[in-house]
This record gives C-alpha cells, sequence and structure tokens, in this order.
C-alpha cells in the first residue's frame, strides 16, 4: 500500500492542476484557506505532502504568502520553456520558476499536448531545463480513448515515459504522473486496479532508463476525476504515490479531504 507510513519510503504527494483558474488575488485566499483547512484538521505535512499548481501570474503572490505565513505547501508552474532565456514570446524560463522558489513544475500535461502540439522529444527538452534549473518535473503520460482501444492501457504512457526521461539528469528526482486522457475532467476514472497496472508499467520504465534505485524512489501519480471519494482506491494500490488532481483541486474543502486521504482508507 502506498500510504503514508508505508513501507515504500516514498512520501504520498497530493498536487493541484489549476490550470486556467484563480488569479493572483483569488491564489492568496485559496492558500491561506487551505493552510487553515489542513491545520484545523492536524493534517501531518510530513506525511502527505501538498503542492498547487496557479497559473504563472500568481506564482509571485504564492511565493509571498507561503515565505511570509511559512505554509508547508509547496508550488509550481504549469509549464516551463526548454530554453533558459532569449527570443521565446510568451515562455517561462526555468531560471524564472527557480527564482520564485518554485519546487515543481508539470510538464507534459495532456492539455499542452493537445493544444500546443508537445512531443515527446519536446517534453524530454522540458524535462532537462527543468533539472538544469534544480525544479523537481511532473512529468504526465497518458493515454486516449482511441490508444486505449487500439493499444491497451500501458503502451502509450510507456513509451512517452521511456522518451521523456531521455531528458532527465543523473540522480535528480522525477515525479511521473499516469493521467489516462480519456479519465481527465470526464468524471470517469480509471479503475484503481488499471491505474495500478500502468504504474507498475511506469515505474519498470524509470528502472530500465534510469535505474532501480531512482525506480523505488521515484514517486507515480495517478490523475484523472480524482475526488475525496475515490481517492483511497487510488492509495491502496502499491505503485500509486499520490494524485495530480484538476478540477477538485479549486475546491478546498474536497482537495483537502483529498489530502487527508488517510481518513477515508478505512471506508
Ligand atoms: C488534470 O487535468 O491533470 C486532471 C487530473 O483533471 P481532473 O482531476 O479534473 O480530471
Amino acid at each position: 500500500m502506498a500510504v503514508a507510513g508505508g513501507t515504500t519510503g516514498r512520501i504520498p504527494l497530493i498536487a493541484g492542476n489549476w490550470k486556467m483558474n484563480l488569479d493572483h488575488l483569488q491564489s492568496i485566499a485559496f492558500v491561506q484557506k487551505l493552510a487553515w483547512t489542513l491545520k484545523d484538521a492536524r493534517h501531518d505535512f510530513a506525511k502527505v505532502e501538498v503542492a498547487v499548481f496557479p497559473p504563472f501570474t500568481d506564482l509571485r503572490s504564492v511565493q509571498t504568502l507561503v515565505n511570509a505565513d511559512d505554509l508547508p505547501i509547496a508550488f509550481g508552474g504549469q509549464d516551463l520553456s526548454e530554453f533558459d532565456s532569449g527570443a521565446y514570446t510568451g515562455e517561462i524560463s526555468g531560471q524564472f520558476l527557480k527564482a520564485l522558489d518554485t519546487k515543481y513544475v508539470i510538464i507534459g500535461h495532456s492539455e499542452r499536448r493537445q493544444y500546443h502540439g508537445e512531443s515527446d522529444e519536446q517534453i524530454a527538452a522540458k524535462l532537462a531545463a527543468a533539472h538544469r534549473n534544480g525544479i523537481v518535473p511532473i512529468v504526465c503520460v497518458g493515454e486516449t480513448a482511441a490508444d486505449l482501444e487500439t493499444h491497451g492501457p500501458s503502451a502509450v504512457p510507456v513509451s512517452q515515459l521511456r522518451v521523456a526521461l531521455g531528458g532527465a539528469a543523473k540522480g535528480q528526482e522525477v515525479v511521473v504522473a499516469y493521467e489516462p486522457v480519456w479519465a481527465i475532467g470526464s468524471g470517469q476514472p480509471a479503475t484503481s486496479e488499471q491505474a495500478q497496472q500502468v504504474c507498475a508499467a511506469l515505474r519498470a520504465v524509470v528502472a530500465e532508463v534510469l535505474d532501480d534505485e531512482a525506480a523505488a524512489a521515484t514517486r507515480i501519480l495517478y490523475g484523472g476525476s480524482v475526488k475525496a471519494a475515490n481517492i483511497a482506491g487510488f492509495m491502496r494500490e502499491p505503485d500509486v504515490d499520490g494524485a495530480l488532481v484538476g478540477g477538485a483541486s479549486l475546491l478546498v474543502d474536497e482537495f483537502s479531504s483529498i489530502v487527508r486521504y488517510q481518513q477515508h482508507l478505512g471506508t
């Protein structure tokens, strides 16, 4: 079981991808309320890590709040450029994210792949950029409904991850997020058995491309219509180390309840 206090040594991570929601003022109110809610519930942040991924324009506000109030909430960007500087209008450098204390950056989200045509090779270059700048990449992989029908659940995410990890620097942390595209925002999550099957296959890819030590240490998240009502099923699986949450991460009480998934494990 990939639960806090389990035997894997991997600290579960619950990450909220806000996508293009909440402006910088709303982000301050949200993070304050999230921190209060979790503190009131006596959440042990050392046992389950919490991270939020606001739009770029919110990051400075979130950083200021987190640093000023010493909040145990990590934050990150939703994307970064494969380049560190130069004539790339509209792009955000890993150097800039690092300067804002961002711990993580999401890379290769299916919405970036779909709407911005990001290729596996580009995602590998972005992963390299994250590592070059000391930021932990959360690499998203996942099959579409058509992929699922043609190739089954594991083939596409496995091949996406194999290419993406080509950009990894030796000894640096990577987080992987298995996000079946058909489950994102659809209200139809994968079953926990299916998530386990693919996450185990992804862990084998980490072992193959990096090494066994990296595979044992790497956190693999499930994402796609995660809610408080279904998180426990995923977290009971041995190769699922947390969740990347979209829609439900915009609701403080629901997101806090997902973070506190241990309260649902007995149900
Ligand atoms: C996501 O976009 O990463 C995601 C998992 O979204 P949702 O939780 O809304 O399905």
